[in-house]
């Protein structure tokens, strides 16, 4: 009997490889070029978009003209994240090595669900559980889930504390839900993260029914005014403000919690890392003593997209928090990675986590984190040089600088973005606009550290010389 037409097409292009090569060579031309392009697409790039803007396709189409369809008018628009020059959000880069176990870890197509779905991914992810406890120094009973980001890990975090909390106080959320049940407090910096707040609001806690403790000027919870934590008190620190990159007093205020039974819920997206480098280690003095962590392995450490980690010190507390049970799901006592997260279908992201880490090793990471921030610390003095204001403390990889005027910075960053030289967001950081830079790339060099200075400084000019703004 014949096959399916269509069926018989798809078994033919895994046959002959056509597709695939095409992909490779595609793929091949944009990393060769990747480090030369306009880091933001240009207009024109853009506009060529609209080649997308078609009615759903009644019939199939042949699969060579989709692939070439996607990179001559997609490759163009992509921001150039991996080219080194790229300093928006905290987006980090891919390492070779990860990306490339991503290419064989997408033919496998595996779901990290369960053991049974797949003994080498929840092998991995057992690998990796243990690797990031002994990389980031957390306690050894410390179990992780791997899921998309810091915002999901968060929210898997805030929940398994909102859970612990209310047994100890004798009420089963998972059974009988929030209404009636004993209060909770929840206390956290005022400059928590958004993603903070709104698993907050996910979990029926609030976004605003919250204790804001101040900061200081450089967005760090201040200990002193901590209020007096109890039993029943949810604590979330930061290890890197979004935008300082400052690190909250993460040992005092542990020990206020420990003191009290509270919760201590560490967002570390990106500035948990500072753990695994000798000569950061000291800004997140105290992890260990917290009880749950979130970060992400697609910032610092460079492993592709998506790629966040919820840690947890009390594995049946997570466990108890996440997981699902019936009839056709077969758990075994190898690792059902489904149990630690929201997901029960995922993708395998651990394999690229176990690739990142294994092609590194301790002392790649420590290099890599190590860069990061002396990029940074570089960035801050030639731009101070040039006559920029650096307005925060470069601890890690953040910098937040400022021209003489708020009107002069705001319109150096709309040149600095539309010049396609190099790329960076703006914040408000204090009452006043900043560019905000986040050196988050392995691929960023010295080189282009010094060449995107001389873009702000020509996109300063450029400023100045257009009128409208000028130096007081
Ligand atoms: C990036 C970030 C988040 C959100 O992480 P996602 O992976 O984007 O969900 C949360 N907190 C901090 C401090 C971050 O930098």
């Amino acid at each position: 009997m014949m096959n399916d037409p269509i069926q018989e097409k798809m078994f033919a292009q895994l046959r002959d490889k056509e597709l695939f090569e095409h992909a490779k060579s595609y793929a091949y031309a944009y990393m060769d070029s990747v480090r030369d392009r306009s880091v933001f697409p240009t207009d024109q790039a853009i506009q060529a978009l609209s080649i997308f803007d078609e009615p759903l396709p009644k019939a199939p189409s042949d699969p060579v003209p989709v692939l070439r369809l996607l990179h001559e008018h997609g490759s163009p628009a992509t921001a150039a994240q991996t080219g080194g020059k790229y300093f928006g959000f905290v987006n980090g880069s891919s390492v070779p090595t990860a990306l490339a176990a991503k290419w064989l870890s997408d033919v496998w197509d595996q779901n990290a669900a369960m053991y049974v779905m797949s003994p080498i991914v929840a092998q991995l992810e057992s690998i990796c559980e243990k690797w990031m406890v002994e990389l980031l120094g957390l306690p050894a009973e410390t179990s992780a889930g791997f899921v998309s980001g810091t915002t999901t890990a968060t929210l898997c975090g805030l929940a398994t504390g909102r859970n612990e909390l209310l047994k100890h106080l004798g009420w089963d959320v998972n059974a009988d839900g929030l209404f009636g049940a004993p209060n909770l407090r929840v206390v956290l910096g005022e400059q928590a993260h958004a993603s903070v707040f709104k698993a907050l609001g996910l979990i029926g806690l609030g976004r605003s029914r919250v204790e804001l403790v101040p900061v200081d000027d450089q967005g760090r919870m201040m200990a002193s005014r901590l209020p007096k934590l109890d039993k029943d008190c949810l604590v979330i620190v930061q290890a890197g403000n979004v935008n300082s990159g400052a690190f909250d007093p993460i040992d005092e205020i542990c020990e206020q919690a420990r003191r009290a039974d509270a919760w201590v819920h560490v967002d570390g997206a990106f500035g948990l890392w500072a753990a695994g480098s000798r000569n950061k280690r000291s800004l997140t003095r105290g992890i260990e003593k917290a009880d749950s962590w979130s970060l992400d392995a697609h910032k610092t450490l460079n492993a592709p997209y998506d790629c966040g980690i919820i840690l947890c010190k009390h594995r049946q507390a997570l466990v108890s928090t996440m997981q699902t049970t019936a009839s056709y799901l077969v758990s075994s006592d190898k690792r059902d990675g489904m149990h630690y997260t929201l997901d029960m279908s995922r993708r395998a992201r651990a394999v690229e986590l176990w690739a990142t880490l294994k092609s590194l090793g301790q002392a790649g990471v420590e290099e890599l984190v190590d860069r990061l921030c002396a990029h940074a610390q570089a960035f801050a003095e030639l731009l101070q040089t040039q006559g920029f204001r650096v307005l925060n403390d470069i601890v890690f990889n953040q910098v937040l600088v400022a021209c003489d005027t708020p009107e002069l910075t705001q319109a150096t960053l709309d040149n600095v973005q539309k010049s396609g030289e190099c790329w960076c967001g703006g914040a408000v950081w204090q009452g006043e606009p900043v560019l905000r830079i986040s050196v988050c790339s392995w691929g960023t060099t010295r080189a282009d550290v010094e060449s995107s200075v001389a873009a702000f400084v020509r996109a300063r000019n450029k400023a100045m010389a257009s009128g409208g703004v000028s130096r007081p």
